[in-house]
């Protein structure tokens, strides 16, 4: 299994996106003009274009995960569970095929054996949040906003900073760009969401305001959630 270097910052962003949809495409684009990097989060078992959603009475299309490798190049893809199942009262066996399957068929598409994941619904039991870390899962993302900037003290049950749609999201960027600190006191700005929710809330400005703000400053690291965690 892959493990990475120790990557030392004084302040780091990074991001973590779901569900592999259509509208990754536009994100990887504001990140890449940004220089941002993120994790995707992928369901493997329905990630298909045939396999389409309504979020607010607008249709979500995931898309093919044949070519996603190149997309994401530069990015992270993680585990979402194969079939973005509710995970509560799962089998050994049920948990072996949402997350391990996952996870093998990653590394078989896109190169590498995945070091995390996002918990589908937000659902985290602790019989699976056990199973993730038997199948060598280092982090795991919850929906739980800190408004912090503190790391993970527990990876496999991280919770991120806050929601791209958070109404503290502005305050919080100038707090974290105002913050002073040290290599030994590290920060860790981290933003999740959907990226068809910029699409469904008309409010695509919102990630490049945001993204054009963090760029480019020399005391900031650009990671992977697995670049900034591990
Ligand atoms: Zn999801």
């Amino acid at each position: 299994m892959k493990t990475l270097p120790k990557i030392r910052y004084k302040k780091a962003v990074t991001f973590s996106y779901d569900d592999g949809i259509e509208q990754d495409r536009i994100l990887v684009d504001i990140f890449n003009k940004y220089g941002m990097k993120g994790t995707f989060n992928l369901n493997t078992g329905i990630q298909t274009s045939d396999d389409r959603f309504l979020v607010e009475g607008i249709e979500i299309s995931r898309m093919d995960k044949e070519n996603l490798g190149e997309l994401y190049k530069g990015h992270e893809i993680a585990v979402h569970g194969l079939t973005h199942s509710h995970l509560d009262g799962l089998s050994g066996k049920e948990l072996e095929q949402e997350f391990l399957t996952d996870a093998k068929n990653i590394e078989q598409l896109y190169g590498n054996y995945p070091l995390g994941m996002a918990y589908a619904y937000g659902e985290h039991p602790e019989e699976a949040v056990k199973y993730l870390e038997s199948i060598g899962i280092k982090y795991g993302r919850t929906v739980e906003s800190t408004h912090s900037f503190e790391l993970p003290e527990n990876p496999i049950l991280l919770k991120p900073t806050c929601h791209h749609d958070d109404e503290k999201l502005f305050a919080l960027a100038e707090e974290f760009l105002n913050l002073e600190t040290t290599e030994d006191d590290p920060k860790l700005f981290y933003i999740w969401g959907h990226s068809y929710e910029f699409t469904v809330h008309n409010n695509w400005q919102r990630i490049e305001k945001l993204c054009k703000m963090l760029s480019g400053k020399s005391d900031i690291f650009y990671g992977t959630n697995a670049e900034c965690i591990l």
